[in-house]
């Protein structure tokens, strides 16, 4: 066990304690004994001296030419492969992820780095001939202002960085607030953005609860735009305040996410993708398999496959070498998982395998469930319809590509999804029919590339994406400008008519 990390707000290029010096703490999700991490409980006048500083920083920043705003971003990218181990240790620690995923979740940083900055040489604009003689027309894109980034505790270096990178390469100042459960890493995340040399107030951190500084920060008048990450319950209170307040808002929330296996599938490749997609990262992933839609002419030996594949997953602490499955992530989320266990038995469901709290040896000093398949689902039980955000999967039987796609479908949300098939035809009509923002051919339903864009429709997102290109779209704003080198008054629709 190692000392807890002691975590402070960064402000104005300065690491500080908080106004009301009340401290919180975030532990080990698989010894909860451990503290990881503390960290301050901020409050409203923290809150505005980091839009303070932010905004001050603005005026400045702005201005900086976009290649020179990318070499800092540059600069972080060699940090984070610099201290890709330490964070990726860290972050197991923290949240529990196995090292080989925290340190994918770091790489997706590293990667997010350097695309990002290769942004600052390009942010094109458009340039198109004016309807009127001797004018010029053109576009160009500008930076919004002040940014709050409220991030979630399961990719905790990957998201803020999605956030922070494009964010900063547009010429916008940021504050993150991270969630709760991952202080250490925001920390770290953030003293690797100081070492990159940013001035002071360019990049902000206020750690603190969602319900107060993040409500603040999104309630604040002097904040531009929202990029928030996290549940839909959330995001649905943050986008009404954005509303409210004239404010830019990005939203990614949750998901529902299904992969299909048609009765021509590889069986062997559906079951790599079933299991890595459904139980990978404890199933605490936005795009987590939550639902396997299974052709009735294979659905009992992929079913049989799939059991024998689950009963050997090892479970144990991220950091422990063997450990396929770590922990969930605190206790409320582990009742939110028992409950569901509760809702499958009450709607019918059969439970195959898992459904419990898994106490054995040291296990039961942390927060572990047994991954879990729930057979006879069908598609309107509320196992089929809501988040569950844990080791468990969802089998559901059809007949037919038209009913696995029409079930697929049947759901408020649209994120990821997946179809295994060895039928061209098919592959290509699930592309053009399937509801989702993402749709991943004889792949898993997880594995996102940082220059594609990523979100979902319907109840995940509110139509903006993340990652690649569109992220530089959510983050500026166009202006059009004419330069008229006429020398005279042209009126645009009326002079070129008479
Ligand atoms: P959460 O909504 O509880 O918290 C997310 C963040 O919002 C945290 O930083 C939290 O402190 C903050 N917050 C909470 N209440 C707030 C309020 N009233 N105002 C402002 N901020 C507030 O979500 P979580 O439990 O941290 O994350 C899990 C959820 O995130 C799941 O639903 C998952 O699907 C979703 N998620 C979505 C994506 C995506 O890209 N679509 C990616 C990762 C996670």
């Amino acid at each position: 066990m190692t000392n807890p990390f002691t975590c402070r707000n960064f402000i104005d290029g300065n690491w500080l304690n908080v106004a009301d010096g009340t401290i919180l703490e975030s532990r080990n999700p698989a010894n909860k004994n451990e503290i990881v991490a503390t960290f301050p409980r901020s409050i409203n006048e923290d809150v505005d001296k980091a839009v303070a500083s932010a905004r001050k920083a603005y005026q400045t920043w702005r201005k900086v030419p976009a290649p020179a705003r990318a070499e800092y971003i540059f600069k972080v990218g060699e940090l984070l492969t610099k201290y890709k181990e330490e964070l990726a240790q860290l972050m197991s620690r923290e949240m529990g992820k196995p090292l080989t995923e925290a340190r994918g979740d770091v790489q997706e940083g590293i990667d997010c780095a350097f695309y990002s900055a290769g942004e600052g040489r390009r942010m094109f604009g458009q340039t198109t001939p004016s309807e009127m003689p001797n004018k010029f027309a053109m576009t160009v894109r500008t930076p919004i202002g002040v940014c709050t980034l409220i991030t979630p505790w399961n990719f905790p270096i990957a998201i803020p960085c999605w956030k922070a990178m494009p964010a900063l390469v547009c010429g916008n100042t940021i504050i993150l607030k991270p969630a709760e459960d991952t202080p250490g890493c925001a920390t770290k995340l953030i003293e690797i953005f100081a070492e990159a040399g940013f001035p002071p107030g360019v990049v902000n951190l206020v750690h603190g609860i969602g319900e107060e500084v993040g409500k603040a920060l999104v309630e604040h008048p002097d904040v531009n735009l929202v990029s928030f990450t996290g549940s839909s319950e959330t995001g649905s209170s943050v986008g009404e305040i954005c509303g409210r307040t004239h404010k830019r808002v990005c939203l990614e929330m949750g998901g529902k996410n299904a992969q299909i296996v048609m009765d021509d599938a590889d069986l062997e490749l559906a079951l790599d993708g079933a299991v890595w997609g459904a139980f990978g990262t404890t199933g605490q992933r936005c795009t987590a398999t939550s639902r396997l839609i299974l052709h009735r002419d294979i659905k009992e030996k992929f079913t049989d496959m799939l059991l024998e594949r689950t009963s050997k997953l090892i479970l144990g602490a991220g950091y422990d070498s063997k450990t396929e499955i770590g922990p969930i992530i605190n206790e409320s989320q582990l009742k939110r998982v028992c409950k569901y266990m509760d809702i499958a038995r009450n709607e019918g469901a059969t439970i195959l395998i898992g459904g419990e709290i898994a106490w054995e040896g040291s296990l039961k000093d942390g927060y572990f469930f047994q991954p879990t398949i729930l057979d006879d689902v069908t598609a309107e039980m509320r196992v089929a319809k809501e988040e569950i955000f844990g080791p468990v999967v969802a089998l559901i039987e059809v007949d037919s590509f038209e009913n696995a796609i029409a079930i697929l479908n049947d759901t408020n949300y649209g994120l990821s999804s997946s179809i295994y098939t060895r039928d061209i035809n098919r592959a290509f009509a699930a592309m053009r029919d399937i509801e989702a923002g993402i749709t991943y051919i004889n792949g898993p339903t997880i594995g996102a590339e940082v220059h594609l864009p990523f979100g979902g429709i319907k109840q995940t997102g509110n139509g903006h994406r993340e990652a690649g290109t569109a992220a530089i779209d959510t983050f500026t704003e166009w202006k059009t400008v004419y330069v008229d080198f006429s020398g005279s008054l042209q009126r645009a629709q009326i002079d070129n008519r008479e």
